[in-house]
C-alpha cells in the first residue's frame, strides 16, 4: 500500500501519544530484574547499592555466620519497589550465593541456568493462562558478571559460566575492585577478556544502534561499548577528596577514587547501560529475542509446530532462509501438481483410445460376421440355382436339406 504523506491542516491531538504512553507506564511502574554472579568477596552487594543508591543488601556483619557461607550456588532474591521523580520501578536483584567459592567449580552455571529457564517456564505459563491481565515479569533482564581484578585473563570457569548463559540472558561483563589495578592493567586485562570473548564465541549485550539515529545517541552508544567490559568501583559510603569535596569513593592513601568520577572508573557508563539509557532495551532484548528463542526451543522439543514470526522479525538471515525455503516447497509443490494433472489428462485420452479401439474392434467383428452370413447366404442360392432347386424361405430350405440327405 502506497504511504501517502500530508501535512495536517490543523491538531488533531496523535502527537500526544508519547504522553498517553509515558503517563500510563508511569501510572503501571516498571519492573527489573537483575542478577549477580561472581565469587564471594568482589564487591556484587555494594556495587548493588551503589548503582541504585540505596541500600538494598543488609550490611554483611549484621547476617549470621552460617548465612554468609553456603554449601552449594545458592540464588537469593532482593525486592525493592524504588521511586525516582514519581516513576515507580520494583527492582529485583537476583544473587547467587557460593558462585565459583569451592574446590570444585565445575557445575557453579548450572543452578543458574536453571533459575534463569524456570523464570522463562513461569511467564510461558502464565502467557497461555486464560486471564493474561496480570502477567509478572519475573525474567532475569541482565546478568553483571564479576571477573576477578587478576590481570592476567579470563578463567575456566568465567568462560564456561558466560559460554552455557550468553543465549539465556543479557550478560554484562565487570571488571571487579578496578581500583586494586593500575589504569595500564586495566587496558591490557580488558584487551585479553575481549579477546576471549570474541575467541568463545560469546555474545554480550550491546547497546543497540538503529537507522536514522542522531548523531548524539551514535556517539553515546559507541562510548558507552568502548567501556566493556565495565572496569567498577563500588562504595557506599562518602568520602572526602582533597579539594573538600564529599563523593562516594574509596580513600587510599595517595587519594581517593571516585565512583562517579568517569576519570577514575567505568561507574557511569555502567549505570547508563544498566539504568539511564539501555534498560528498556535490555528488557525489550530479553523478551523479543532470548526468552522467545528458548520459548521456541522448548516448543520444537515438545513437538509443538513453531510460530516464528517474532523470531524471523529479528533475525533477518532466519528470515530470508525461511522464506527461500516456503519458496521452493510451493514450486514443487505447483511442479507436482502439473505432473498430475499431465498424468490424468494422459489417462484419460488413454481409456478414450482404448474404448473407441474397441468400439471399432467391435464394429468391425460386427460386419464380418454380416459379411461372412451374406457370403454364405449367396452361396447357398448359387448352389441351388445351379442345381435347379427353387428358392426356398430359410426355415424350409433347412427342412429340405434334411429330406436331401
Ligand atoms: P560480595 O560478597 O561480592 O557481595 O562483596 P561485598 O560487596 O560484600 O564486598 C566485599 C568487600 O570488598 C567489602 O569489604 C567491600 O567494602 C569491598 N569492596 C566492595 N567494592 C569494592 C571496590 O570496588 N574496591 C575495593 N577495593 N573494595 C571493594
Amino acid at each position: 500500500m502506497p504511504v501517502i504523506r500530508k501535512k495536517l491542516a490543523g491538531y488533531v491531538g496523535f502527537a500526544n501519544l508519547p504522553n498517553q504512553v509515558h503517563r500510563k507506564s508511569v501510572r503501571k511502574g516498571f519492573q527489573f530484574t537483575a542478577m549477580v554472579v561472581g565469587e564471594s568477596g568482589l564487591g556484587k552487594s555494594t556495587l548493588i547499592n551503589t548503582l541504585f543508591n540505596t541500600p538494598l543488601y543488609p550490611p554483611k556483619d549484621s547476617l549470621p555466620p552460617s548465612a554468609e557461607r553456603p554449601k552449594t550456588v545458592v540464588i537469593e532474591s532482593i525486592g525493592a519497589d524504588i521511586e525516582e521523580n514519581g516513576v515507580r520501578l520494583h527492582l529485583t536483584v537476583v544473587d547467587t550465593p557460593g558462585f565459583g567459592d569451592f574446590v570444585n567449580n565445575d557445575e557453579s552455571w548450572r543452578p543458574i541456568v536453571e533459575n534463569i529457564e524456570s523464570r522463562f517456564d513461569s511467564y510461558l505459563e502464565q502467557e497461555n493462562r486464560v486471564n493474561r491481565q496480570k502477567i509478572v515479569d519475573n525474567r532475569v533482564h541482565a546478568c553483571l558478571y564479576f571477573i576477578q581484578p587478576t590481570g592476567h585473563s579470563l578463567k575456566q570457569i568465567d568462560i564456561e559460566f558466560m559460554r552455557r548463559l550468553h543465549t539465556r540472558v543479557n550478560l554484562i561483563p565487570i571488571i571487579a575492585k578496578a581500583d586494586t589495578l593500575t589504569d595500564e592493567e586495566v587496558r591490557d586485562f580488558k584487551a585479553r577478556i575481549l579477546a576471549d570473548i570474541a575467541y568463545h564465541k560469546i555474545h554480550i549485550f550491546q547497546a543497540p544502534t538503529y537507522e536514522n539515529e542522531d548523531e548524539e545517541t551514535l556517539a553515546e552508544a559507541a562510548e558507552i561499548a568502548s567501556k566493556i567490559p565495565f572496569a567498577v568501583v563500588g562504595s557506599d559510603s562518602l568520602v572526602e577528596t582533597a579539594d573538600g569535596r564529599e563523593v562516594r569513593g574509596r580513600a587510599y592513601p595517595w587519594g581517593v577514587v571516585e565512583v562517579d568520577n568517569e576519570e577514575h572508573c567505568d561507574f557511569v557508563k555502567l549505570r547508563q547501560m544498566l539504568v539511564r539509557t539501555y534498560m528498556e532495551e535490555l528488557r525489550e532484548y530479553t523478551n523479543d529475542v532470548l526468552y522467545e528463542n528458548w520459548r521456541t526451543e522448548k516448543l520444537l522439543s515438545m513437538g509443538v509446530a513453531q510460530d516464528s514470526s517474532v523470531f524471523r522479525e529479528i533475525n533477518p538471515s532466519a528470515k530470508i532462509q525461511e522464506e527461500r525455503i516456503m519458496h521452493e516447497a510451493k514450486l514443487a509443490k505447483m511442479e507436482a501438481e502439473m505432473k498430475m494433472v499431465f498424468q490424468q489428462k494422459v489417462q484419460e485420452k488413454e481409456s478414450k483410445l482404448k474404448q473407441s479401439e474397441e468400439e471399432l474392434y467391435a464394429r468391425h467383428k460386427d460386419m464380418k460376421e454380416s459379411l461372412e452370413k451374406q457370403r454364405t447366404d449367396l452361396e447357398e442360392k448359387k448352389r441351388r440355382i445351379e442345381s435347379g432347386r427353387p428358392l426356398t424361405p430359410e426355415k424350409n430350405a433347412t427342412k429340405n436339406r434334411r429330406f436331401l440327405r
